[in-house]
C-alpha cells in the first residue's frame, strides 16, 4: 500500500514540484495551501509523513506542528519542517516544536527525497518503545544502559560520540548531512558558523578511532564527499 504524505505549503510552484516528485516515487500525496486546511486534513486521515512550511497564511507551521504533536490522533506522525533561508532561529524552534527534521529553502529535490526516505524508514513509535537495543554488523547499542559493544566487548564513548553513533545506526545506509547531525546530536547548542561544522568532523574522527578497525580506512562510517557521512553495517570475519 502506498505511503501517504501530507504537504502543507502556500507556495504553489514549490508544492506542485514536491508533490509531482513524491508521486513519481510512488507516494500518495495530499496538499494543503494553508494551516487550517492542513490541520483539518491531518486530523481527518492518517499519514505516514507531514511536510510543513513554517510561513503559512493564517495558522503558521510552528503552531500547526505543536497541535499535531499534542493531539493523540496525530502525535506520532513524522514531521519535516521547511524554513526560509537565513532564519536560523526558526530551525531551532522547529526542532523544539517536535519536528523530526527540517530543510532550509532553497533545497534540491534529491535531498528532499532522501530526507523523506529517512523518515519513512524510522520505526513506528510502537516498535521503538519495545526496542531497547540497536544492532548493525558487529556493533550493538544497549539503549537502556547507554552502552556500546563491538563484537561483544564494551567500547567506551563520550556522550556526543554515543549520540552520533545512535543517530547513524537509526539511519543506516542514508547519507546524513552535517546540518542533520548537528540538529540531532547538538540540538539546542546548535552552532551556526560554517567553521563550527568542523566540530562534527572532529567528533566523527574520535568515534572512528573507537569503533573502526582502522580509523584511517573506515568501513562503518564513510565520508560522502560534499554531502556528509553514511553508516553501513560491517562485520569482518575473525582472523
Ligand atoms: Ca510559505
Amino acid at each position: 500500500m502506498a505511503k501517504k504524505i501530507l504537504l502543507v505549503e502556500d507556495e504553489e510552484r514549490l508544492i506542485t514540484n514536491l508533490a509531482d516528485k513524491l508521486r513519481a516515487e510512488g507516494y500518495e500525496v495530499f496538499t494543503a495551501l494553508d494551516g487550517e486546511t492542513g490541520w483539518n486534513m491531518a486530523r481527518g486521515s492518517s499519514y505516514d509523513l507531514i511536510v510543513l512550511d513554517i510561513m503559512l497564511p493564517g495558522l503558521d507551521g510552528l503552531s500547526l506542528c505543536r497541535m499535531i504533536r499534542n493531539d493523540s490522533q496525530t502525535s506520532n506522525v513524522p514531521i519535516i519542517m521547511l524554513t526560509a533561508r537565513g532564519t536560523e532561529v526558526d530551525k531551532i524552534v522547529g526542532l523544539e516544536s517536535g519536528a523530526d527534521d527540517y530543510m532550509v529553502k532553497p533545497f534540491g529535490l534529491g535531498e528532499f527525497l532522501a530526507r523523506v526516505r529517512v523518515q519513512m524508514r524510522r520505526p513506528t513509535p510502537a516498535q521503538s518503545l519495545k526496542k531497547d537495543r540497536l544492532s548493525a554488523g558487529d556493533l550493538t547499542v544497549d539503549l537502556t544502559g547507554s552502552r556500546v559493544f563491538k563484537k561483544g566487548a564494551e567500547v567506551r564513548l563520550s556522550k556526543k560520540e554515543y549520540m552520533l553513533l545512535t543517530v547513524f545506526m537509526r539511519n543506516e545506509g542514508a547519507v546524513l548531512s552535517r546540518d542533520f547531525l548537528i540538529a540531532n546530536v547538538w540540538g539546542e547548542d546548535y552552532l551556526i558558523a560554517e567553521s563550527d561544522k568542523r566540530t562534527v568532523d572532529v567528533h566523527i574522527r574520535w568515534l572512528r578511532e573507537k569503533i573502526e578497525d582502522n580509523p584511517s580506512k573506515p568501513e562503518r562510517i564513510s565520508t560522502v564527499r560534499g554531502l556528509g557521512y553514511r553508516f553501513d553495517r560491517f562485520d569482518p570475519p575473525e582472523d
